[in-house]
C-alpha cells in the first residue's frame, strides 16, 4: 500500500501548527495548497520522502501519518501514547 502523495511530500514544521497541507475546498482557492487549519492535538515524528525525521505536531486527522505520536493537551499531566492512530 503506497502512501497518498500530498503536494511533493509538503510539510512544514512549526510548534502549535499541523504539519500537514491541505487543499483548500473553498471556490477560487481550487488547486492552492494552504496550512491545515485544524488544531493541533499530537506531536510526534514525521519521516520525508528522503528518510529524514522530523519532530512535528499535527490535528486529529493527520497524526495517522505519524510515528511515535503523543496526544499533547493543556495539562502534561494528561499524556497518552501510542504508535496506531485512533
Ligand atoms: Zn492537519
Amino acid at each position: 500500500m503506497d502512501h497518498e502523495r500530498y503536494y511533493a511530500e509538503a510539510f512544514y514544521v512549526e510548534p502549535g501548527r499541523c504539519f500537514r497541507m491541505v487543499t483548500s475546498s473553498t471556490p477560487g482557492s481550487q488547486g492552492s495548497p494552504t496550512h491545515c487549519p485544524k488544531p493541533v492535538k499530537f506531536r510526534g515524528r514525521f519521516q520525508d520522502g528522503i528518510g529524514k525525521w522530523h519532530e512535528v505536531w499535527s490535528c486529529i486527522d493527520h497524526v495517522g501519518d505519524l510515528t511515535d505520536w503523543k496526544r499533547i493537551s493543556a495539562s502534561v499531566t494528561e499524556m497518552s501514547s501510542g504508535t496506531r492512530g485512533p
